[in-house]
């Protein structure tokens, strides 16, 4: 029996460019994004211009972790202790995180079964809630269509803020992710698009609220040294009323991202090549099914989903260990048990009550999930499909017999 024997969580190395400059950074020792010369550019500074333009968008602010982005993003744009947000239930625990983080109370929406959230039940829920921010995941790439996402927003007079950890690069008619909402995030973790370990960034047209995350984000009032930010008179209009949350970037992380995001685009055709390959795979393969894809969609397939609908419920933890014992990584997000960075939203026990999300629920009963990093090659993804095409003909026999 064939095994594929490459690391699922492999990322590509940092390049040689990418080192260089992070060499350099440390033998100037100026690794704080303040820490500058009179008339000098800091690394941070410089990614902040080249992710705005990379965007097309006007401000940017680069900070610690995607997950503190949101927490800035949801606080410069207004929300206050008690204020309910929206949110759709199918994302990672930052999410909920970054809501609880500010004192909000999330508001959690349906999906539907493709991932994407459900426009009904987000109009039915900002009526009934009274909410005016939607922190909106695009959940594992998925994006929803945002023509219709916007009209129900601008309907009830809700606010989007995008969350684009897994859309950095995507684009929905042509129109990046990110640039739809108020305000977006993105993350540079490990396991996102373009990798320091941790980071993100927050972008927005908005100038006030543009002012208050630099500000937020920990400037020590030198927000004159960051990059892609608005004119003197909005800080001077909003500088004092607003706390200092550290949380800012170094400029050792901003020196590697510098060349990887100058690769990006190219990153994501090697991704959807691989991505494609994949999904007409597993399309092929009795009892899976991968939801299509809208032809507005530009994604980004750094990861794939897939229903295991032939095998019945109770069978998906085995055809998860019959894939691992030949060494394909599948993550199984109807598990009730969190498992590495799979979770149900009834696992963010902290968030109180919360109403049934029955739909929800039966689309990730048998949602399965994988990571598709830029270290497989074509036929590596050709082999995981052979593998775990061959695991479910064999659970579907048994299951027959
Ligand atoms: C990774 C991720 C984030 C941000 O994560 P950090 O680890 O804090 O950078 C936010 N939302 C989603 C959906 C994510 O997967």
């Amino acid at each position: 029996m064939k095994r594929f024997t490459k690391s699922f969580t492999q990322q590509e190395p940092i390049s040689e460019t990418a080192v260089e400059r992070a060499v350099a950074v440390m033998r100037s020792g100026r690794l704080h994004r303040y820490n500058i010369d009179p008339g000098e550019i800091s690394e941070v500074a410089a990614l902040e211009e080249e992710y705005a333009a990379f965007q097309g968008i006007r401000y940017c602010l680069a900070c610690a972790s995607g997950g503190y982005g949101m927490q800035v993003a949801l606080r410069a744009a207004g929300v206050k202790p008690g204020d309910k947000v929206l949110a759709n239930a199918y994302t990672l625990a930052p999410v909920p995180g970054a809501i609880h983080s500010i004192g909000g109370r999330a508001v959690l929406v349906e999906i539907d079964d493709h991932y994407h959230i459900d426009l009904g039940d987000l109009g039915r829920k900002a009526e009934a809630s009274g909410a005016r921010i939607l922190l909106l995941s695009h959940m594992r790439g998925h994006i929803a269509d945002m023509d219709r996402l916007m009209a129900v927003c601008d309907k009830f007079g809700v606010t989007v803020i995008e969350d684009c950890a897994h859309t950095m690069g995507g684009r929905w008619r042509g129109t990046r992710s990110g640039n739809f909402g108020k305000v977006a995030c993105f993350s540079t973790q490990t396991y996102k698009h373009i990798n320091s370990g941790e980071g993100g960034f927050i972008t927005t047209d908005d100038p006030e609220l543009a002012a208050r995350a630099v500000v937020l984000s920990g400037s020590y009032m030198l927000y004159g040294r960051n990059g892609a930010i608005p004119d003197e008179e909005v800080f001077h209009r909003v500088r004092l009323d607003v706390p200092n949350c550290s949380g800012r970037m170094d400029n050792l992380r901003a020196a590697i991202l510098r060349p990887q995001l100058a690769a990006l685009d190219e990153a994501v055709e090697r991704w959807n090549a691989r991505y494609d390959l994949l999904a007409e795979g597993f399309r092929a393969v009795p009892g899976l099914r991968v939801p299509a894809r809208d032809p507005r969609e530009h994604y980004v397939g750094s990861s794939i989903q897939f229903f295991a609908e032939g095998l019945r419920r109770e069978a998906i933890p085995q055809f998860l260990e019959n894939c691992a014992a030949r060494g394909v990584e599948l993550k199984w997000f109807g598990d009730a048990e969190p498992k590495g960075f799979t979770s149900r939203y009834d696992s963010w026990r902290y968030l109180g009550e919360q109403p049934d999300l029955p739909q929800t629920l039966a689309v990730l009963d048998k949602t399965c999930d994988m990571r598709v990093p830029l270290t497989f090659d074509l036929d590596d993804c050709r082999l995981i499909v052979e593998i775990v095409g061959e695991e479910v003909a064999r659970l579907r026999s048994d299951q027959a017999a």
